[in-house]
């Protein structure tokens, strides 16, 4: 390895405690999501230390979002270091959290660092990975190494619900686009010694089974809407359920169990609130709604007419009962190509910090790769970053010191050979 790359990792070691400060103060802002806490605290917090480094720095409102209001205002920001005529590498990190749920044995929000370990709710999803994004540009300018290229970094919104005012606001005004950006990566929990290549798709539907409400008493005069949903809940049981436990993707999707397609349902409402005031009612509703992963290999329209295709079979089997379908959410499949150079780069790097070969694996859930690939129609995306993907959203969430300081060794190397690339 050349001394410049020698003196990068070198001042990633010296500011080991740099880094982890970072990080801690990043956990200290609660950006919790729902309903959006925050965010502009943190995002000013990355902005304002950006620009101290010598970065460009802009904050990126979410305008005309309706997430994006005077509460709880979406504000994502994007720093800017140019160098050489060479490559636009963009470091991606989401800063909102999920709520912290119960079951802690320390504050979630007091960054508390331990054993090793920075703790506390984003500590792992992905608050060290924006520290790593950002300590890498600074390693590269602290060794005195001219930057080939331009390196950004984004702090963004919302990616734990869907990231439309984050990755995807920037990916729709052109701030993270096929010709201007080169190279994506997102720094997200996927293990220190793996590169994830995309996602499985979702279709999020909701079906409604329509019953004919008559008096409880005499149940053969309606149409109960709950008995219908319960066929469907069956057909998904018994016939859907072991299809899909049959396909299995050629995507090295992670656990194992996510390899095949599947479904779950989410949530289910019908008749009258059980908490209420109880009437002799035939149920004449119920709700349901269900979360289908699906896989490349399947494609969206035909998991959806499958969908369609049980209803329908369903229908014929609950007289008076009739369903409908509405499409809540579709994301498609995302999968970065095997020879890009964002993998090599990512592959030669981790190979030389950890002295070990990377495992490509795939993500169980979707993250905001699916921007960056669909909206910014940018393939060269993957994910990298600190933190084990299993304690991402658990109590006492944490993420290894040592990890964040392998990861920022690891997108320092990779940014500087993207740039030549
Ligand atoms: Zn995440």
């Amino acid at each position: 390895m050349s001394p410049q790359r020698e003196r990068v990792l070198a001042e990633v070691d010296r500011a080991a405690d740099e880094i982890v400060q970072y990080a801690v103060d990043l956990v200290r802002i609660p950006t919790v999501n729902p309903p959006g806490e925050a965010y502009e605290d943190c995002a000013r917090f990355m902005g304002e230390d950006m620009k101290l480094r010598g970065f460009e720095v802009e904050y990126v409102e979410a305008q005309g979002r309706a997430e994006h209001t005077p509460r709880h205002p979406r504000v994502n920001v994007v720093g800017r270091r140019r160098g050489g005529a060479g490559r636009v590498v963009h470091l991606n990190g989401h800063f909102d959290v999920v709520p912290a749920g119960r079951g802690w044995t320390v504050d979630p929000f007091a960054g508390v660092v331990r054993d090793g370990r920075i703790i506390g709710r984003g500590a792992c999803d992905m608050k060290a990975g924006l520290a790593a994004a950002l300590f890498a540009a600074e390693a590269i300018q602290r060794a005195g190494v001219r930057l080939p290229g331009t390196i950004e970094i984004s702090g963004t919104v919302d990616e734990e619900s869907g990231g439309f005012a984050g990755v995807a606001y920037l990916a729709e005004t052109g701030r993270i686009a096929r010709g201007r950006t080169d190279f994506v990566i997102i720094p997200e929990p996927l293990n220190v010694d793996r590169i994830c290549v995309g996602h499985r798709g979702v279709y999020w539907f909701e079906v409604t089974a329509h019953g004919r409400i008559g008096h409880g008493s005499m149940p053969f005069l309606g149409a109960n809407a709950i008995e219908g949903m319960g066929r469907l809940l069956h057909a998904v049981e018994t016939e859907l359920a072991p299809a899909l436990l049959e396909r299995l993707t050629a995507v090295p999707v992670v656990p194992d169990g996510a390899r095949h397609a599947t479904i779950n349902i989410n949530g289910i409402e019908g008749g009258q609130p059980v908490d209420g005031i109880q009437t002799p009612c035939i149920a004449d509703w119920c709700r349901a709604v269900f979360d289908r992963r699906f896989l490349i290999e399947e494609g969206f329209d035909a998991t959806k007419a499958e969908i369609e295709a049980l209803v329908r079979r369903t229908a014929a089997l609950a007289p008076g009962v009739e369903f409908d379908v509405r499409d809540l959410m579709v994301v498609h499949p995302t999968r970065t190509p095997d020879d890009s150079p964002v993998i090599a780069a990512l592959d030669g790097a981790i190979r030389r910090v950890l002295g070990r070969a990377p495992a490509i694996v795939a993500s169980p859930g979707t993250y905001d790769q699916k921007h960056v690939a669909r909206i910014a129609e940018l393939p060269h995306c993957v994910a990298y970053g600190p933190g084990v993907l299993d304690v991402a959203h658990q109590p006492d969430e944490w993420c290894a010191i040592e990890d964040l300081i392998h990861a920022t060794k690891v997108l320092a190397l990779a940014t500087l050979q993207l740039m030549d690339a």
